[in-house]
């Protein structure tokens, strides 16, 4: 087990006792019922926010300040603000989910919680308390309740973040953070259903190399994969995928998705986390389900030659994505420089995206207390 898979068994304090953390401030131009209805009859990814934000301010002489629950909306930042030039920031992205029951669930905060501290080290930013982390998650979804969706795979999208405030051209880490925690009501990613995804290898573009930030989540990881998925879709693709950057020969990841390789023998391997690779929730849940019901799982480096040949050989079944946006996409297709191979796809990957899915939505048990009630 990984050490954020360790640190993410540690048991958290029922939601009753973190709430209350982040005090609501008064709110005087909340969404209308007009406004919030035509939102939420019309659900897509991220482009909706809720009436909450959590918010916190560190300095290095004071700590964390007070945490609030403010109105959702325009931030103050002034042209000299530290990230807007050195891009000194981290997040994390987890959903919280309406079960049938009406009851509100997050899945592995604590895992989410240790990441971002995890990250926040890298970039030489403040670590926030698990308690305060989850605390602001159980705040603002009970706040914003009204905007956690009743559709079928609809969600409010939490994406905690935290970036340099302080308004200083130096090179420094800052001496002032903020941290806000924004909700976005998403509808499921799979509104044309469980289809395929085309995926381009970048050769030419890393995301990531050794000694780099490739494992935290910050906001310029994705800054590197947007030409190159710009490339991709010029190319008719519709996702990149990364070669580790020391050798340019074995799959890494997706711009913000793990992968896995489902091999005809029965065993699956997944890249093994080298430094570059961002450390999924979704792929720490996939590999211990997959484990306990018997599977080889394995965690190996793949070079992509070889995941070509065992393609055409048919030694290889199924190829797939994950990650908490979109759970587990299948891959249909993988081209790139001078090739193009179709991958087959089979009933794992849907086996696996429906395991995950049940235990979130708790239409199966969760035996490994990875569901947590916020109401
Ligand atoms: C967030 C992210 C993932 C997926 O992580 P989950 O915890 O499964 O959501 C994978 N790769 C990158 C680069 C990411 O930023």
């Amino acid at each position: 087990m990984s050490n954020l898979e360790e640190l993410a068994t540690q048991p958290l304090p029922p939601a009753d006792e973190l709430a209350g953390r982040w005090a609501a401030q008064a709110h005087d131009h909340k969404a209308s019922d007009g406004e919030y209805q035509r939102i939420m009859s019309d659900l897509a990814f991220g482009k909706d926010f809720s009436d909450y934000m959590a918010h916190a301010i560190w300095t290095k002489d004071g700590g964390w300040g007070e945490k609030t629950l403010q109105p959702y909306g325009p931030l103050p930042v002034t042209p000299g603000t530290s990230v807007l030039h050195y891009g000194q920031e981290v997040f994390e992205g987890l959903k919280a989910y309406r079960r049938a029951d009406n009851s509100l669930w997050l899945f592995r905060p604590a895992f989410n919680a240790n990441r971002f501290n995890q990250s926040a080290r890298r970039l030489a930013l403040p670590e926030l308390p698990v308690e305060d982390f989850v605390g602001s998650c159980v705040d603002l979804v009970r706040q914003d309740e009204r905007w956690v969706p009743s559709e079928d795979g609809a969600t409010l999208y939490l994406r905690p973040f935290m970036y340099a405030s302080e308004a200083f051209l130096g090179v420094h880490p800052a001496a002032e953070v903020t941290y806000l925690n924004i909700g976005s009501p998403s509808g499921s990613y799979f509104q044309g259903g469980f289809s395929p995804v085309s995926i381009y290898v970048s050769e030419d573009y890393h995301r990531a190399g050794p000694g780099g930030t490739g494992e935290a989540k910050t906001s310029g990881n994705y800054a590197a994969s947007l030409q190159p998925q710009e490339i991709a879709y010029e190319k008719g693709y519709e996702q990149v995928c990364f070669l580790d950057g020391e050798t340019n020969t074995y799959i890494d990841e997706l711009g913000g998705m793990n992968v896995f390789v489902v091999y005809k023998d029965g065993h699956v391997a997944t890249p093994a986390l080298t430094g570059c690779i961002l450390e999924g929730g979704t792929r720490g849940a996939i590999k211990q389900l997959l484990a306990e019901e018997g599977v080889d799982v394995r965690e190996e480096r793949i070079a992509l030659q070889e995941l070509l040949d065992d393609i055409k050989s048919g030694k290889i079944s199924e190829f797939f994505a994950c990650g908490t946006a979109a759970v587990v996409t299948p891959i249909g297709k993988l081209g790139g420089e001078g090739f193009v191979v179709d991958v087959p796809t089979g009933p794992l990957t849907k086996h696996i995206h429906d395991r995950i899915t049940d235990i979130q939505w708790g239409r199966a048990e969760d035996t490994h207390g990875w569901c947590y009630r916020v109401k």
